[in-house]
């Protein structure tokens, strides 16, 4: 390049820098100057522009530093809840009819409903939503508040509430929790699972459950036994979980924080309906061909099982799953004995 025409180029890259740099000290050659330049023009971008982005840096485990956080889902999940949402349309299981979110007076005062829910919760625990519903019912009809649980007799709580299972021990529970309430929390349920499970007879279920229906906030999923059952056998977990508070702690590492709330009446009417607890009708579900445990009594298909077919004799197609039943009916011994 001639010196000149360089000479031209010094000055206008000069020019570009601004008033306050027109001498750009240090800056002999045309290349040194673009570089400040460039620098300059960095210099003057606004903060957010400049701001890097953010590197990621995942560790591998040397004893001090921490470990690498892998995210873990099921490998059909969103296939089988979009199923069992589609089995579920008709919202026609007990418990869409007589759940907790059914069972309160819509026209009492908010405490009142709250307080409502929370019984109900207490009163479904080992009981099907039909008795718990019908014990509800009268429940209401007599007074269901504080004031009026705390001036029932032991006696006549227990006519009312009969025969929800474990009916004596609820009627001690209803009425301490009752007297927690009126000393504690001005006849008003506590607003945290903290406070609900400390209430005699309240567990984390249905803690998690009254935050949601009685308070409008999801603190966690509500694990009954049918959410345990059921997410178990559609292999949910990367181990079968023990408890439902296993299941709950488990579930809530992957599962969506939007599908909290709904995944429990979900699986309760799933469960009511169709996975049953014994003897599921898979042959009728819609994840009978992803579900791992489908059929899990059937022994037509496999013959080795110690449970009988569900129905049907030799060369027969089972009720439950369909498929040829391969032995006989009043052969079956039991499968093979153990040694
Ligand atoms: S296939 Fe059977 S075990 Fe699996 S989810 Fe359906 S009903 Fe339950």
């Amino acid at each position: 390049m001639g010196l000149a025409r360089q000479a031209n180029k010094i000055q206008t890259w000069t020019k570009l820098l601004g008033n306050e740099r027109k001498t750009c000290s240090g800056a002999s050659n045309l290349r040194q100057l673009k570089g400040r330049l460039c620098c300059d023009k960095l210099k003057t971008k606004p903060s957010s522009e400049r701001r890097r982005k953010q590197v990621k840096v995942e560790y591998e485990n040397h004893g001090h530093l921490p470990f690498k956080m892998e995210f873990w889902e099921p490998l059909n999940w969103k296939k089988q809840f979009e199923l069992i949402r589609e089995m579920r349309s008709g919202r026609d299981a007990p418990v869409d009819e007589m759940g907790a979110e059914k069972c309160y007076d819509t026209e009492a005062l908010p405490r009142v409903r709250r307080f409502q829910v929370l019984v109900s919760l207490m009163l479904s625990s080992q009981t099907k939503d039909q008795v718990t519903g019908a014990a509800m019912q009268k429940l209401r009809a007599h007074g269901c508040t504080v004031e009026n649980l705390l001036a029932t007799s032991d006696e006549k709580l227990g006519e009312l509430i009969y025969p929800v299972g474990f009916w004596r021990n609820k009627v001690k529970y209803l009425k301490q929790t009752s007297a927690v309430l009126q000393r504690d929390f001005g006849g008003d349920i506590p607003n945290s699972v903290e406070g609900l499970v400390r209430l005699p007879g309240v567990g984390p279920k249905m803690a998690h459950l009254a935050m949601d229906i009685a308070w409008n906030q999801v603190s966690g999923i509500g694990v009954d036994t049918h959410v345990h059952r059921i997410s178990n056998r559609l292999g949910w977990f990367r181990r079968p979980t023990k408890n439902p508070e296993e299941t709950r702690k488990a579930l809530e590492e992957w599962l969506p924080r939007e599908l909290w709330s709904e995944i429990n009446w979900l699986l309760v009417g799933f469960g009511q309906q169709v996975c049953l607890p014994v003897s599921p009708l898979c042959s009728s579900c819609l994840n009978q061909n992803i579900c791992p445990s489908g059929f899990p009594k059937c022994s037509a298909r496999t013959p080795g099982a110690r449970e009988l077919p569900l129905g049907g004799a030799r060369g027969e197609k089972c009720n439950g799953c369909g498929v040829t039943i391969s032995i006989a009916r009043n052969s079956f011994k039991g499968g093979p004995k153990k040694k």
